[in-house]
């Protein structure tokens, strides 16, 4: 009897794109593009694995709780996730792809250096709660962080926070807004993480997987 497809969670959008070549080291084709397809379970060119495509911050749940045997997040989105819920998911490889930083932004005119000596409040919008938090911890400065869901850039335009905690590649969308970049708090990739149980059961249906990911995954860094 055939054994049941392992099945592998991502994020559609950039984790998904960058994935496919780690996949086609593994020797896994994927004949469909989530974003037409519109499917949720895509299945792949082998019987060995099924793809799942949920929201990004989604994926550690997925994979925690055993729906996802494992997965590909962001350590943004991981360091979030382990706030709430540390253990449970084994995270062996750093895969290098989606690499982007963790910043603090502010409005072109905003003394953020000044403002920081100070020991003022600072009001912080973010999706990061826990990065934020513990980032200005750190430093001795009060903050009031406001948790958003998305378009961070737009707070501190219209008065809803001082600066912002968000993630930035080119910097692009930053300077759309009149944003610059005031510190970066740590660079950010993605990582493979692992259901502790599935690794117990299937190890040798996963290894081959993990393997094919971490070699791979050398070329990209
Ligand atoms: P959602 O769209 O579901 O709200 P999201 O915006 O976090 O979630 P993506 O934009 O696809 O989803 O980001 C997925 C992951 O890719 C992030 O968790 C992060 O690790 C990484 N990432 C985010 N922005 C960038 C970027 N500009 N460049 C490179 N990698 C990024
Ligand atoms: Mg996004």
């Amino acid at each position: 009897m055939a054994q049941a497809p392992l099945t592998l969670a991502l994020s559609k959008g950039r984790i998904f794109e960058e994935t496919l070549p780690l996949l086609a080291a593994a020797g896994v084709g994927v004949p469909e593009n989530p974003e037409t397809s519109r499917k949720l379970i895509l299945p792949t060119d082998s019987d060995a694995l099924r793809i799942i495509i949920v929201r990004a911050s989604d994926v550690p749940t997925y994979v925690q709780y055993g729906a996802a045997d494992f997965g590909i997040a962001g350590k943004d989105v991981l360091y979030e996730h382990m706030a709430q819920h540390p253990g449970g998911l084994y995270q062996p490889i750093d895969l290098n792809i989606a690499r982007c930083r963790l910043c603090v932004a502010a409005p072109k005119g905003f003394d953020y250096q000044i403002a920081v000596r100070q020991g003022s409040r600072l009001r912080v919008a973010t999706k990061y709660v826990r990065a934020a938090r513990e980032h200005f911890a750190a430093k001795g400065v009060h903050v009031d962080i406001i948790k958003l869901y998305g378009s961070m850039e737009l707070a501190p335009l219209v008065g809803l926070a001082d600066c912002i905690v968000d993630l930035v590649s080119s910097g692009g969308t930053l300077r759309a807004n009149q944003l610059v970049e005031v510190e970066e708090i740590r660079q950010i990739s993605s990582r493979l993480i692992v259901n502790q149980a599935a690794l117990k059961m299937h190890g040798p249906r996963l290894q081959p997987f993990l393997d094919a990911f971490a070699q791979a995954s050398t070329q990209m860094a």
